[in-house]
């Protein structure tokens, strides 16, 4: 049987091993990095970049995705 076309292999998570900067909260008064040994979502560009989420942003950026997942199995009726 063929392989399940997997779609999400942009995304992934990651266990910091020094400093990374979490790209929500780079700047203004919720700026913050994430930290050595913290958890991170790594989202990579089809350039290449990747960023970096923090717990916070994580949380919210999976709970938008399930929404879209939602969507996308309603449109076609699933
Ligand atoms: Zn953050």
């Amino acid at each position: 049987m063929p392989q399940i076309k997997a779609v999400l292999g942009h995304v992934s998570v990651e266990t910091a091993k020094r400093k990374r900067i979490c790209s929500r909260h780079r700047k203004g008064t919720a700026a913050h990095d994430i930290v050595k040994d913290e958890d991170c979502l790594v989202v990579k560009d089809a350039d290449g970049g990747k960023h970096n989420y923090c717990q916070e942003s994580a949380m919210k950026i999976l709970d938008r995705a399930e929404r879209d997942l939602s969507s996308l199995r309603a449109g076609l009726g699933l």
